[in-house]
C-alpha cells in the first residue's frame, strides 16, 4: 500500500494562524562556513504547521500532548470527501453513511489554500452540531485541512471545547491534497511537549485506493 505524508514541510515564511508565534529555523554551526558540522536551533508555536490540539489547550486541567493515547492517534481512519461543502454540520455528517467514525479527516475545499499557504477567513470548518455529533458517534480523533476545525469568528472556541472535553483529539493543518478519499491507516505521531497544549506531528497514511 502506499504512504501518503499529510504533513506540511516546517519552514521559514510558512502558513500560520495569524497572530501566531512563527516557525523560524537558525543555523548555528554549517559545514559550508567551516564548521565541523552543521546543526540549527528553530523556534515555532505548538499550534504550527501540522499539528495536534490537546484538552489543555482550551482546559487548564485537561490533558497535554504528551500524554494523548496512542490508541486515539493511530488506526484505522477515513479520509472523507467533503469538498464542495460550505462547512460541515451534523446532517452532512448523518447523510455520509459512514462505517466507522473513530479517526476523521476532512477532505475539504480548504485544501489548495493549505498547500499554496494562502490564508483566508472563509474557510470551511465544523459547526458546533458536528462537534456534538462526533462527540455522540464516539470519534477519537478529527482533522481537518486547515489551520483550524472551526470557523475563525468563533474566538472562544465552542466547537473546540465541545470536542476537547470529550477527549476528542483535533488534528489541524492536515495536507490531504494527494491523499484518495476512502479508508485508510494512520500514524498521527505528535511531538511528546511535556504540558504541551498541542503539538507540531508527522501524519502519514496508508491507503490502497
Ligand atoms: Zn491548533
Amino acid at each position: 500500500m502506499p504512504w501518503y505524508d499529510a504533513t506540511l514541510t516546517l519552514q521559514d515564511g510558512m502558513l500560520i494562524f495569524p497572530g501566531d508565534p512563527p516557525f523560524h529555523r537558525e543555523q548555528v554551526m554549517s559545514t559550508a562556513s567551516g564548521d565541523p558540522f552543521s546543526l540549527s536551533a528553530f523556534s515555532l508555536g505548538t499550534h504550527c504547521g501540522t499539528h495536534v490540539d490537546a484538552p489543555a489547550h482550551y482546559f487548564p486541567d485537561g490533558d497535554t500532548a504528551d500524554r494523548l493515547p496512542l490508541d486515539s492517534l493511530v488506526g484505522p481512519a477515513m479520509v472523507v470527501d467533503a469538498r464542495g461543502a460550505p462547512s460541515i454540520d451534523a446532517r452532512l455528517l448523518q447523510t455520509l453513511n459512514l462505517p466507522d467514525c473513530s479517526r476523521l479527516l476532512f477532505k475539504t475545499d480548504n485544501g489548495r489554500l493549505l498547500r499554496d499557504g494562502v490564508f483566508s477567513e472563509n474557510f470551511v470548518a465544523l459547526t458546533l452540531d458536528a462537534a456534538e455529533w462526533l462527540v455522540s458517534h464516539g470519534t477519537l480523533l478529527v482533522g481537518i485541512d486547515y489551520l483550524s476545525i472551526e470557523s475563525a469568528a468563533d474566538l472562544h472556541g465552542p466547537v473546540h471545547r465541545i470536542l476537547l472535553a470529550a477527549g476528542v483529539i483535533i488534528v489541524e493543518c492536515v495536507d490531504l491534497l494527494d491523499v484518495p478519499a476512502g479508508p485508510a491507516e494512520l500514524y498521527c505521531l505528535p511531538l511528546k511537549i511535556a504540558g504541551g497544549d498541542g503539538a507540531p506531528a508527522r501524519v502519514v497514511l496508508r491507503s490502497d485506493r
